[in-house]
Formats: structure tokens, C-alpha cells, sequence
């Protein structure tokens, strides 16, 4: 209880220093170190009879030798600890990224989603799930080579994200094939939202118009009272992105009866 007490304080303390900045903090420790050492010098030399002109060389030994330290020691060890503040901060973004298409990874949206449906489960306020799959990318890559193929990779996956609201997460969930976790959205929000990514992609504008023109299909699955596991959406998802390969891609699928839109 105590440990816990003293971990999260520090915590605390820790982050409110990197908020500081360094100057500040830098300036903060050597205030409070001149501030020691005039207390206890002070206390001491009250303690100890003698002259009064040894208590004032006393005092200014007091200030001038913190004031000289503080700073140099200081800037030493808070640099240290404001670097390594920005590597934890560079890898957790390195994490949770995608390092083709700088959207987030599967790791990063399996949190989020999990999250989602634990909400969704407690609170009731449902929450889809799009899958996404770029149409015969095999042809892209053979006909004109794997960089291009990495190009449409990244650009379908830029564009998509824009198109995307700002609290919806767009990932990257392997290969040619991406992932949106849309919070608090209906089914048929959902299915106008795949239908506006399908589009997105069906007329984006590559760079040389190299390749001509790409598609991808989608596979809707939204959180339901009856959903057991976020595995049970996902696999919903996937069985009806697999039902728009089918029916001839670049369209959206999703269970029910009202819910098949087709380019
Ligand atoms: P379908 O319409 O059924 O999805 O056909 P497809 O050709 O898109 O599907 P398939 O799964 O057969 O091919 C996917 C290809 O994507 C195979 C793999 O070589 C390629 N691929 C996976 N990751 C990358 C990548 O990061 N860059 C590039 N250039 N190609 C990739
Ligand atoms: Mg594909
Ligand atoms: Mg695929």
C-alpha cells in the first residue's frame, strides 16, 4: 500500500518535471538545494556559539556553493532523464505504428478494439467493426513490381484514414489488408461509413495513374448483445469481407437483409 503510494506520487512528480522542461527544472533543483543548505548551515552555526561575522561567511558559503553545483549537476542528470522520457515516448509510437503506412498496427488496434467491446459490454453503446481488403493487389505487384505495390499500400491506407472520423482507428491488419474500429456506430452508420471508404479508394488519384485503378472490398460485423468475444465480431467481419470477394469485389458486405451495397 505504502510502495504503491510512493510509486504513484513519484509518478506524479515525475511527469509534472517533464512538463517543467529542463530550464525550469534544472533552475527548480538548484533553488531548492540553495534552500537546504542555507536552512541547515543556518541551524548549525545557531547551534554552535561564535562569532557573528561566522555566521554571515557561513551564509554565503551557504548560497554560492549550491548555486555553482546545483546547475551542472543538475542539467547532467535531468538531460539523462529527459532523454530517456523521449526514447519511452519514440517506442511507444514505434510500437503502436505501421512503419509502411504510418497508420497504427494490428497490436495497437487489438487494444483499442478490446477496450471497445469491454465498454460496449458494460455500457451497452455499440461500436463496428470494417474490414478491408485491396482486390486483386497479387496483379499490382506482378504487373508493376513491389514498390508500387508498397505505394498503393500506403496510399490506400492515407486515404482511408482521412475519410475516416477523428476518434475512429484505422489499421494496417497485415499484407494488403486493413482494419477500422468505428466507436459508438451503429450498423447502418457503419455500412454508409464502408461504402464511403470503398468509393474513397475507388477514386483515388494515383501518382502517374500507376496502376490505373484499384479497389478494395469490405466486411461490416457491429458489436450486438449477443456477441460473445471481440473474436466473434472480428470473425463476422472477415466471413463477410469473404462474401464481397465472392460476389465480385470492390463492394461491402454485411449481414442482413438490407445490408448489401454493390458498386
Ligand atoms: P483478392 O482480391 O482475393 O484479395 O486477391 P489478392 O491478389 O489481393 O490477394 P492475395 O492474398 O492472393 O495477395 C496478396 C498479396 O499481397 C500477396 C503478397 O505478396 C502481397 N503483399 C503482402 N504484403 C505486402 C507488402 O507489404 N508490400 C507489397 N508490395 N506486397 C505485399
Ligand atoms: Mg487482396
Ligand atoms: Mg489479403
Amino acid at each position: 500500500m505504502t510502495s504503491k503510494f510512493i510509486a504513484q506520487s513519484y509518478r506524479r512528480y515525475y511527469a509534472w518535471l517533464l512538463t517543467l522542461g529542463m530550464t525550469r527544472t534544472v533552475l527548480l533543483a538548484t533553488l531548492i538545494a540553495i534552500t537546504g543548505s542555507v536552512v541547515t548551515t543556518a541551524v548549525l552555526l545557531l547551534l554552535i556559539p561564535g562569532p557573528n561575522d561566522f555566521f554571515w561567511y557561513g551564509m554565503i558559503v551557504a548560497v554560492v556553493s549550491p548555486a555553482l553545483t546545483a546547475p551542472g549537476l543538475g542539467s547532467v542528470a535531468f538531460k539523462m532523464a529527459f532523454q530517456l522520457s523521449t526514447a519511452q515516448t519514440a517506442l511507444t509510437l514505434a510500437a503502436e505504428t505501421d512503419a509502411l503506412t504510418g497508420i497504427a498496427n494490428r497490436r495497437s488496434f487489438m487494444v483499442q478494439a478490446e477496450l471497445a467491446f469491454l465498454g460496449a459490454r458494460s455500457t451497452g453503446v455499440s461500436f463496428a467493426v470494417i474490414m478491408a481488403d485491396i482486390d486483386h493487389f497479387k496483379a499490382i505487384n506482378d504487373t508493376h513490381g513491389h514498390g508500387v505495390g508498397d505505394d498503393v499500400i500506403r496510399d490506400v491506407a492515407q486515404a482511408c484514414k482521412a475519410a475516416l472520423r477523428q476518434g475512429d482507428c484505422f489499421a494496417r491488419f497485415g499484407g494488403e489488408e486493413f482494419i477500422a474500429l468505428l466507436p459508438m456506430t451503429n450498423h447502418a452508420e457503419a455500412l454508409a461509413m464502408a461504402e464511403v471508404l470503398r468509393e474513397t479508394v475507388a477514386t483515388l488519384a494515383f501518382e502517374n495513374r500507376m496502376p490505373p485503378a484499384v479497389t478494395i472490398s469490405l466486411g461490416v460485423a457491429g458489436y450486438l448483445a449477443s456477441s460473445a468475444s471481440l473474436h466473434d465480431i472480428l470473425n463476422e467481419a472477415d466471413r463477410q469481407l469473404y462474401a464481397a470477394k465472392a460476389a465480385g469485389r470492390n463492394r461491402v458486405m454485411m449481414a442482413g437483409p438490407e445490408a448489401r451495397l454493390a458498386s
